[in-house]
């Protein structure tokens, strides 16, 4: 295709992550629709396809962390690792994109710039950065709730003299960081997953941390075969469970409420979790999001396993996290990471008391002293859930610009559409369980609601399908509401977008579980999409 053609298609999907690829073989393999899609990065994989940090991980069980749509995937795919590494994910990744060919309805390396919709034609026309045009009826946005790294803007910054990276923008050919001394900025998952594998490479590691984070350990592990024989056996029965779990794992939620139980019961409770690993210990009790006396007890039981992993004690108490609930931010997995704090050659830098003053050519400078280092790494994180979409001029109907519109805030109906915006469907979108939720299960529910939305407009000749006002103004309402009955709300987390100066503090995923939200989109559907204008064709009715 040259750089001038106009692509004209019945669906444009932006993004070729696991979302984007899935919109597109259901839309074109199933539904027999004309798709195209538009991806910035030269492969598939999304946020796989980024973070090519050392450590990346996922922190989900990689049994769990795959599509349950095809059976024969899921026969042929052997997970290596309870957790996989990254590299792992991207070859799975590239593996459903041959299996699939779903290669050659992807422009690659494509940035879109510009999405605008025609009122008088209801379609929406894209515009890439390197001049190409693209049309087609429905728009679906599959960009990732964290795909636009925010990257704070010190002082001094761009006269640093050594190398930079930000870990959501990692270097293909990697970075090797023998005998460097090296700044990590950020101790979240990504800084946290890093920071053992760059100490044990650079001469001397800084680990600039401004709020701890509460982390527990891997017990990473090889897969037996017997393992996935196993699974594999059970894959439908293990499916099942993820279906009817708020999180998308197959385990029930836990039932144990902390302060109904002695303190020896909850330790033990605590103990079993810990020793199994992985993110498990927010959820051992039911009451844990809900009652900050009972999340006590389990930030209590962290704080104690921090002091026992450090050694030195003045570095145990500026690693232990103070002012926040456990599980309101995001919880940590890890792999040594609270033993890196032994070695000689890592020091750890509180920037909270003492904040980051500014950037020299030779290394940064905290509360006055300066740090000399050859390399910064920016763990700092993104610009979550409208980052991605804010990178993009989003022009809806009568010229109204996403951007502005949500400039107090996302408005959402579902977390999928927005008034204005016709025929857009936004997956994973702010207001859907999105981060809240195993992101395979949360993404395979959210393509396959859309999808069936595009397909019913296509039966019934509806050309245009919007969101109301009414309705997003209730959903949007209903999402902070359930977020506010929780202690989601107790941290400066980026699910507050407290991490990104200026951006307005709106709790943006939908807290009340994935069981309860597809329920929800299900009956919405089974309505005759209530809550959304249909316009056009025969049938066509204001629902
Ligand atoms: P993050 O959780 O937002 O962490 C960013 C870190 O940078 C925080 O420690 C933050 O401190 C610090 N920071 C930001 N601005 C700063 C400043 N001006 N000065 C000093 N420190 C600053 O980002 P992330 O670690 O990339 O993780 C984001 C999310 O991605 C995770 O929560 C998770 O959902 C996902 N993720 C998952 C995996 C996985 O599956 N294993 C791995 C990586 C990421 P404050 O806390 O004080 O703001």
């Amino acid at each position: 295709m040259s750089e001038t053609d106009v692509v004209d298609v019945d669906v444009i999907v932006i993004g070729a992550g696991f979302a984007g690829m899935y919109a597109l073989h259901r839309l074109r393999d199933e539904l027999g629709l004309r798709v195209v899609g538009v991806e910035r990065g030269t492969g598939v994989g999304g946020t796989w396809y980024w973070n090519r940090y050392p450590g990346a991980r996922c922190d989900v069980e990689s049994l769990w962390y795959s599509y349950s749509f095809s059976e024969e995937l899921e026969q042929e795919w052997s997970w290596s690792e309870r957790f996989a590494t990254q590299p792992e994910i991207l070859a799975y990744a590239e593996h459903v994109a041959d299996r699939f060919d779903l290669r050659r309805d992807i422009l690659f390396s494509t940035d879109v710039r510009r999405a605008e919709f025609d009122d008088a034609s209801s379609t929406w026309t894209v515009h890439t950065a390197d001049g190409r045009t693209l049309s087609a009826r429905f728009l679906l946005t599959a960009l990732g709730n964290l795909s636009a790294a925010q990257v704070p803007r010190f002082p001094g910054a761009s006269e640093f003299a050594g190398r930079t990276f930000h870990t959501g923008a990692w270097p293909h050919e990697g970075v090797d960081f023998t005998g460097r001394r090296v700044a990590v900025i950020g101790t979240g998952s990504s800084g946290i997953q890093a920071i053992p594998h760059i100490a044990a490479e650079a001469a001397h590691l800084f680990v600039l941390q401004r709020t701890p984070a509460f982390s527990v350990p891997a017990r990473n592990r090889p897969l037996a075969e017997e393992e996935l024989a196993d699974v594999k056996r059970r894959y439908r029965e293990l499916r099942a469970l993820i279906h009817e779990s708020p999180a998308g794992l197959p385990v029930p939620p836990s039932t144990l409420k902390a302060l109904e139980l002695s303190p020896a019961e909850a330790r033990s409770a605590l103990e079993e979790r810990w020793a199994r690993g992985g993110g498990w210990i927010a959820s051992t009790f039911a009451d844990n999001l809900l009652s900050e006396e009972a999340n006590a007890v389990t930030a209590d039981f962290v704080r104690e396993r921090i002091r026992e992993l450090v050694h030195d004690p003045e570095t145990a108490e500026s690693l232990i996290p103070r002012d926040y609930p456990i599980g309101a931010k995001r919880i940590c997995v890890d792999t040594d990471y609270y033993a890196t704090f032994n070695r000689d050659d890592v020091t750890l830098v509180d920037v909270r008391r003492t904040p980051i003053e500014r950037i020299i050519p030779a290394g940064v400078v905290v509360g006055g002293r300066e740090y000399q280092v050859d390399d910064l790494v920016f763990a700092t994180g993104y610009d979550a859930f409208t980052g991605p979409l804010d990178k993009i001029d989003i022009i809806g109907s009568g010229g109204m610009c996403l951007r502005d519109k949500w400039s107090e805030g996302p408005i959402t109906y579902l977390g999928i559409a927005t008034a204005g915006f016709p025929n857009l469907l936004i997956l994973t979108g702010p207001g859907s369980p999105s981060v809240l939720a195993n992101a395979m299960p949360v993404i395979e529910q959210h393509v396959e609601w859309a999808c069936a939305l595009v397909d019913h407009a296509r039966r019934h000749g509806l050309h245009r399908v919007e969101a109301q006002p009414a309705a997003e103004a209730e959903w949007t309402a209903h999402v902070g509401e359930i977020a506010s009955r929780t202690i989601l709300m107790k941290a400066a987390s980026w699910y507050l977008g407290a991490n990104v100066p200026g951006k307005p503090r709106v709790f943006v995923p939908y807290a009340g579980g994935l069981t309860h939200y597809r329920d929800i989109c299900d009956g919405v559907a089974a309505d005759g999409y209530r809550g959304f204008t249909l316009t056009g064709g025969e049938d066509a009715a204001v629902a």
